[in-house]
Protein backbone atom coordinates (compact mmCIF):
# COMPACT_ATOMS: atom_id res chain seq x y z
CA UNK A 1 0.00 0.00 0.00
CA UNK A 2 1.34 3.60 -0.97
CA UNK A 3 2.42 6.09 1.49
CA UNK A 4 -0.48 8.73 1.96
CA UNK A 5 1.37 12.30 1.20
CA UNK A 6 -0.61 14.79 3.14
CA UNK A 7 -0.51 18.55 2.15
CA UNK A 8 -1.15 19.30 6.22
CA UNK A 9 2.61 18.99 7.03
CA UNK A 10 4.09 20.68 3.74
CA UNK A 11 1.75 23.61 4.56
CA UNK A 12 2.79 23.80 8.18
CA UNK A 13 6.50 23.50 7.02
CA UNK A 14 5.79 26.40 4.82
CA UNK A 15 3.30 28.20 7.23
CA UNK A 16 6.58 28.15 9.83
CA UNK A 17 8.61 30.15 7.82
CA UNK A 18 6.55 32.39 6.60
CA UNK A 19 5.80 33.59 10.10
CA UNK A 20 9.77 33.98 10.71
CA UNK A 21 10.38 35.82 7.93
CA UNK A 22 6.99 38.45 8.67
CA UNK A 23 8.78 38.59 11.90
CA UNK A 24 11.58 39.77 11.00
CA UNK A 25 10.29 41.85 8.35
CA UNK A 26 7.93 43.63 10.84
CA UNK A 27 11.17 44.17 12.70
CA UNK A 28 12.35 46.54 9.69
CA UNK A 29 8.74 47.92 9.35
CA UNK A 30 7.90 46.09 6.37
CA UNK A 31 4.37 44.41 6.43
CA UNK A 32 3.65 41.99 3.45
CA UNK A 33 0.31 42.72 2.00
CA UNK A 34 -1.86 40.60 -0.77
CA UNK A 35 -4.35 42.88 -2.68
CA UNK A 36 -7.41 40.55 -3.78
CA UNK A 37 -9.11 42.26 -6.58
CA UNK A 38 -12.32 40.61 -6.97
CA UNK A 39 -15.25 41.55 -9.62
CA UNK A 40 -18.43 40.51 -9.01
CA UNK A 41 -19.36 37.30 -6.04
CA UNK A 42 -18.13 34.25 -8.13
CA UNK A 43 -18.99 31.04 -5.33
CA UNK A 44 -15.56 30.39 -6.72
CA UNK A 45 -13.62 33.57 -6.38
CA UNK A 46 -15.35 33.64 -2.87
CA UNK A 47 -14.18 30.49 -1.85
CA UNK A 48 -10.48 31.07 -2.92
CA UNK A 49 -10.48 34.22 -1.09
CA UNK A 50 -11.93 32.81 2.06
CA UNK A 51 -9.30 30.93 1.92
CA UNK A 52 -6.17 33.56 0.92
CA UNK A 53 -7.42 35.69 3.49
CA UNK A 54 -8.14 33.18 5.96
CA UNK A 55 -4.08 31.48 5.63
CA UNK A 56 -2.72 34.79 5.20
CA UNK A 57 -4.19 36.10 8.72
CA UNK A 58 -2.75 33.00 10.45
CA UNK A 59 0.72 34.34 9.33
CA UNK A 60 0.40 37.78 9.74
CA UNK A 61 -0.02 38.76 6.31
CA UNK A 62 -2.49 41.58 5.51
CA UNK A 63 -4.62 41.81 2.90
CA UNK A 64 -6.13 44.71 0.94
CA UNK A 65 -9.44 43.82 -0.96
CA UNK A 66 -10.71 45.63 -3.81
CA UNK A 67 -14.42 44.93 -4.57
CA UNK A 68 -15.94 45.72 -8.13
CA UNK A 69 -19.50 44.96 -8.82
CA UNK A 70 -20.04 42.72 -11.38
CA UNK A 71 -20.62 45.23 -14.18
CA UNK A 72 -17.74 47.17 -13.75
CA UNK A 73 -16.26 48.16 -16.19
CA UNK A 74 -12.66 46.95 -18.04
CA UNK A 75 -11.25 50.51 -17.37
CA UNK A 76 -12.36 50.63 -13.63
CA UNK A 77 -10.27 46.96 -13.53
CA UNK A 78 -7.66 48.32 -15.07
CA UNK A 79 -7.52 51.00 -12.51
CA UNK A 80 -7.90 49.11 -9.48
CA UNK A 81 -4.65 47.52 -11.37
CA UNK A 82 -2.95 50.41 -11.62
CA UNK A 83 -3.86 51.19 -8.02
CA UNK A 84 -2.15 47.96 -7.16
CA UNK A 85 1.09 48.36 -9.61
CA UNK A 86 1.68 51.44 -8.00
CA UNK A 87 1.21 51.10 -4.10
CA UNK A 88 4.36 50.58 -2.69
CA UNK A 89 2.67 48.83 0.61
CA UNK A 90 1.22 46.03 -1.40
CA UNK A 91 3.35 43.17 -2.11
CA UNK A 92 1.15 40.65 -3.92
CA UNK A 93 -2.27 40.59 -5.88
CA UNK A 94 -4.34 37.87 -6.22
CA UNK A 95 -6.58 39.06 -9.51
CA UNK A 96 -8.97 35.76 -10.29
CA UNK A 97 -9.36 36.73 -13.77
CA UNK A 98 -13.42 38.02 -14.33
CA UNK A 99 -14.65 35.96 -17.29
CA UNK A 100 -16.72 39.07 -18.87
CA UNK A 101 -13.53 41.24 -18.88
CA UNK A 102 -10.64 40.73 -20.95
CA UNK A 103 -8.80 38.90 -19.04
CA UNK A 104 -5.72 39.11 -21.29
CA UNK A 105 -5.67 42.93 -20.67
CA UNK A 106 -5.88 42.27 -17.06
CA UNK A 107 -3.28 40.21 -17.24
CA UNK A 108 -0.77 41.97 -18.66
CA UNK A 109 -1.59 44.73 -16.77
CA UNK A 110 -0.85 43.74 -13.36
CA UNK A 111 3.54 43.95 -13.02
CA UNK A 112 4.82 40.76 -12.91
CA UNK A 113 6.76 41.88 -9.63
CA UNK A 114 3.06 41.30 -7.59
CA UNK A 115 1.98 38.72 -9.58
CA UNK A 116 1.91 35.95 -6.64
CA UNK A 117 -0.09 33.42 -8.35
CA UNK A 118 1.78 33.24 -11.59
CA UNK A 119 -0.99 34.65 -14.42
CA UNK A 120 1.14 37.00 -16.10
CA UNK A 121 3.23 36.42 -19.13
CA UNK A 122 6.51 37.82 -16.93
CA UNK A 123 5.71 35.26 -13.99
CA UNK A 124 5.21 32.57 -17.02
CA UNK A 125 8.87 33.40 -18.36
CA UNK A 126 10.12 33.29 -14.97
CA UNK A 127 9.27 30.06 -14.71
CA UNK A 128 10.47 28.98 -18.31
CA UNK A 129 13.71 31.02 -18.00
CA UNK A 130 14.24 30.45 -14.48
CA UNK A 131 15.16 34.02 -14.53
CA UNK A 132 13.38 35.06 -10.92
CA UNK A 133 11.34 37.09 -12.51
CA UNK A 134 7.55 36.91 -10.83
CA UNK A 135 6.61 33.81 -9.14
CA UNK A 136 4.88 30.48 -10.35
CA UNK A 137 1.47 29.60 -9.91
CA UNK A 138 0.42 28.35 -6.50
CA UNK A 139 -0.91 25.19 -7.44
CA UNK A 140 2.21 24.18 -9.63
CA UNK A 141 4.66 25.32 -7.02
CA UNK A 142 2.52 23.50 -4.24
CA UNK A 143 3.54 20.26 -6.29
CA UNK A 144 7.40 20.94 -5.93
CA UNK A 145 6.58 21.82 -2.39
CA UNK A 146 4.95 18.93 -1.35
CA UNK A 147 7.96 16.61 -3.78
CA UNK A 148 11.03 18.56 -1.62
CA UNK A 149 9.26 18.12 2.24
CA UNK A 150 8.55 14.16 1.70
CA UNK A 151 12.37 14.36 0.43
CA UNK A 152 11.89 13.25 -2.98
CA UNK A 153 14.65 14.19 -5.42
CA UNK A 154 13.94 14.57 -9.01
CA UNK A 155 16.88 14.57 -10.79
CA UNK A 156 16.79 12.06 -13.48
CA UNK A 157 13.57 10.92 -12.93
CA UNK A 158 11.08 10.23 -15.57
CA UNK A 159 8.02 12.42 -14.72
CA UNK A 160 4.93 12.73 -16.52
CA UNK A 161 2.30 15.65 -16.01
CA UNK A 162 -1.20 14.84 -17.65
CA UNK A 163 -2.26 18.31 -18.52
CA UNK A 164 -0.73 21.25 -20.42
CA UNK A 165 -2.70 24.43 -18.62
CA UNK A 166 -0.84 27.72 -18.06
CA UNK A 167 -2.42 27.12 -14.77
CA UNK A 168 -1.25 23.89 -13.61
CA UNK A 169 0.34 21.52 -16.30
CA UNK A 170 2.78 23.69 -18.15
CA UNK A 171 4.14 25.44 -15.06
CA UNK A 172 4.53 22.53 -13.23
CA UNK A 173 6.40 20.69 -16.17
CA UNK A 174 9.21 23.50 -16.10
CA UNK A 175 9.58 23.35 -12.49
CA UNK A 176 10.06 19.50 -13.03
CA UNK A 177 12.27 20.18 -15.33
CA UNK A 178 14.14 22.71 -13.75
CA UNK A 179 14.94 20.15 -11.35
CA UNK A 180 16.11 17.62 -13.69
CA UNK A 181 13.49 15.39 -14.12
CA UNK A 182 12.78 14.22 -17.67
CA UNK A 183 9.45 15.17 -18.25
CA UNK A 184 6.57 14.12 -20.40
CA UNK A 185 3.50 16.61 -21.00
CA UNK A 186 0.42 14.58 -21.95
CA UNK A 187 -2.64 16.47 -23.37
CA UNK A 188 -6.53 14.90 -24.89
CA UNK A 189 -4.66 14.02 -27.90
CA UNK A 190 -1.80 11.95 -25.91
CA UNK A 191 -1.76 8.24 -27.62
CA UNK A 192 -1.22 5.63 -25.17
CA UNK A 193 -1.50 7.58 -22.05
CA UNK A 194 -2.17 5.15 -20.24
CA UNK A 195 1.06 3.65 -20.75
CA UNK A 196 2.90 6.61 -20.71
CA UNK A 197 1.86 7.22 -17.57
CA UNK A 198 3.09 3.47 -16.12
CA UNK A 199 6.68 4.03 -17.23
CA UNK A 200 7.13 7.33 -15.14
CA UNK A 201 8.35 7.58 -11.94
CA UNK A 202 6.57 10.41 -10.56
CA UNK A 203 3.05 11.51 -12.59
CA UNK A 204 0.75 14.61 -11.66
CA UNK A 205 -2.62 14.12 -12.31
CA UNK A 206 -4.05 17.78 -13.74
CA UNK A 207 -6.80 16.64 -16.39
CA UNK A 208 -9.72 18.07 -14.99
CA UNK A 209 -11.43 14.74 -15.18
CA UNK A 210 -12.52 12.98 -12.11
CA UNK A 211 -10.80 9.63 -11.23
CA UNK A 212 -9.79 9.44 -14.80
CA UNK A 213 -6.40 7.51 -13.79
CA UNK A 214 -7.33 4.34 -12.99
CA UNK A 215 -5.30 1.14 -12.36
CA UNK A 216 -4.23 0.76 -15.75
CA UNK A 217 -1.94 4.39 -15.44
CA UNK A 218 0.25 3.19 -12.47
CA UNK A 219 2.81 0.86 -12.05
CA UNK A 220 4.78 -0.17 -8.38
CA UNK A 221 6.56 1.84 -6.66
CA UNK A 222 5.48 5.51 -8.44
CA UNK A 223 4.64 8.81 -6.73
CA UNK A 224 1.54 10.16 -7.64
CA UNK A 225 0.12 14.13 -7.03
CA UNK A 226 -3.47 14.05 -7.81
CA UNK A 227 -4.12 17.88 -8.41
CA UNK A 228 -7.61 17.49 -9.38
CA UNK A 229 -10.30 18.93 -7.24
CA UNK A 230 -13.99 17.84 -7.50
CA UNK A 231 -17.41 18.43 -5.64
CA UNK A 232 -19.80 15.15 -6.62
CA UNK A 233 -23.14 14.85 -6.43
CA UNK A 234 -23.10 13.75 -2.69
CA UNK A 235 -21.08 16.20 -1.79
CA UNK A 236 -18.32 14.38 -1.61
CA UNK A 237 -14.80 15.14 -3.25
CA UNK A 238 -12.17 13.10 -5.71
CA UNK A 239 -8.89 14.20 -7.23
CA UNK A 240 -8.56 13.15 -11.30
CA UNK A 241 -7.18 9.89 -9.80
CA UNK A 242 -8.86 6.41 -8.87
CA UNK A 243 -7.24 6.52 -5.21
CA UNK A 244 -8.10 3.26 -4.50
CA UNK A 245 -6.12 1.98 -7.87
CA UNK A 246 -3.15 4.13 -6.97
CA UNK A 247 -2.74 3.49 -3.78
CA UNK A 248 -2.68 -0.41 -4.49
CA UNK A 249 0.47 0.36 -6.70
CA UNK A 250 2.21 2.91 -5.91
CA UNK A 251 4.95 3.83 -3.75
CA UNK A 252 3.34 7.34 -2.63
CA UNK A 253 -0.10 9.04 -3.31
CA UNK A 254 -1.44 12.65 -2.36
CA UNK A 255 -5.36 12.48 -0.75
CA UNK A 256 -8.34 14.31 -2.41
CA UNK A 257 -8.80 16.18 -0.13
CA UNK A 258 -6.12 17.15 2.01
CA UNK A 259 -3.48 16.82 -0.56
CA UNK A 260 -1.92 19.53 -3.20
CA UNK A 261 -5.13 21.97 -2.42
CA UNK A 262 -4.45 22.27 0.82
CA UNK A 263 -0.56 23.75 0.26
CA UNK A 264 -1.62 26.12 -2.23
CA UNK A 265 -2.36 29.18 -0.09
CA UNK A 266 0.33 28.18 2.14
CA UNK A 267 2.66 28.72 -1.19
CA UNK A 268 0.62 32.08 -1.91
CA UNK A 269 1.13 33.68 1.53
CA UNK A 270 5.19 32.48 1.09
CA UNK A 271 5.06 34.26 -2.17
CA UNK A 272 3.98 37.55 -0.91
CA UNK A 273 6.42 37.08 1.99
CA UNK A 274 8.81 36.78 -0.34
CA UNK A 275 7.43 39.71 -2.76
CA UNK A 276 7.55 41.63 0.40
CA UNK A 277 11.16 40.47 1.00
CA UNK A 278 12.44 41.66 -2.64
CA UNK A 279 10.85 45.12 -2.38
CA UNK A 280 12.89 45.87 0.22
CA UNK A 281 16.03 44.31 -1.09
P1 LIG B 1 -7.85 22.67 -17.60
O1 LIG B 1 -7.48 24.06 -17.93
O2 LIG B 1 -9.22 22.17 -17.91
O3 LIG B 1 -6.80 21.72 -18.34
C1 LIG B 1 -6.97 20.33 -18.34
C2 LIG B 1 -5.83 19.71 -19.11
O4 LIG B 1 -5.99 18.31 -19.05
C3 LIG B 1 -5.83 20.10 -20.61
O5 LIG B 1 -4.51 20.33 -21.03
C4 LIG B 1 -6.42 18.87 -21.29
O6 LIG B 1 -5.85 18.60 -22.56
C5 LIG B 1 -6.00 17.75 -20.34
N1 LIG B 1 -6.96 16.66 -20.39
C6 LIG B 1 -8.29 16.74 -20.16
N2 LIG B 1 -8.86 15.53 -20.35
C7 LIG B 1 -7.87 14.70 -20.71
C8 LIG B 1 -7.81 13.33 -21.09
N3 LIG B 1 -8.92 12.58 -21.11
N4 LIG B 1 -6.63 12.79 -21.41
C9 LIG B 1 -5.50 13.55 -21.40
N5 LIG B 1 -5.48 14.85 -21.06
C10 LIG B 1 -6.65 15.42 -20.73
O7 LIG B 1 -7.63 22.36 -16.06
P2 LIG B 1 -6.61 23.03 -15.01
O8 LIG B 1 -7.01 24.41 -14.70
O9 LIG B 1 -5.20 22.74 -15.42
O10 LIG B 1 -6.94 22.15 -13.72
C11 LIG B 1 -6.74 20.75 -13.72
C12 LIG B 1 -7.35 20.17 -12.45
O11 LIG B 1 -6.69 20.72 -11.34
C13 LIG B 1 -8.83 20.50 -12.26
O12 LIG B 1 -9.44 19.38 -11.63
C14 LIG B 1 -8.82 21.66 -11.31
O13 LIG B 1 -10.00 21.74 -10.52
C15 LIG B 1 -7.64 21.32 -10.46
N6 LIG B 1 -7.00 22.46 -9.82
C16 LIG B 1 -6.62 22.28 -8.54
C17 LIG B 1 -6.00 23.30 -7.87
C18 LIG B 1 -5.52 23.02 -6.46
O14 LIG B 1 -5.28 23.94 -5.71
N7 LIG B 1 -5.36 21.74 -6.09
C19 LIG B 1 -5.76 24.52 -8.49
C20 LIG B 1 -6.10 24.67 -9.83
C21 LIG B 1 -6.72 23.62 -10.48
P3 LIG B 1 -6.06 19.55 -23.85
O15 LIG B 1 -5.09 20.69 -23.65
O16 LIG B 1 -5.70 18.70 -25.00
O17 LIG B 1 -7.48 19.99 -23.82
Amino acid sequence: MAEIWKGAPVAEALNARAIAQVEALGARGIHPTLAIIRVGERPDDLSYERGAMKRCEKLGVQVRRFLLPQQASQAQLLEAIAQVNGDPGIHGCLLPLPPQMDEEAARRALSPAKDVDGITDGSLAGVFTGSGEGYPPCTAQACIEILDHYGYSLQGKRAVVVGRSLVVGKPVAMLLLARHATVTICHTRTQDLPGICRGADLVIAAAGKPRMLTQAYFAPGQVVLDVGIHVLEDGSMCGDVDDEAAQQLAAAVTPVPGGVGTVTTSVLAAQVVAAAGKAVG
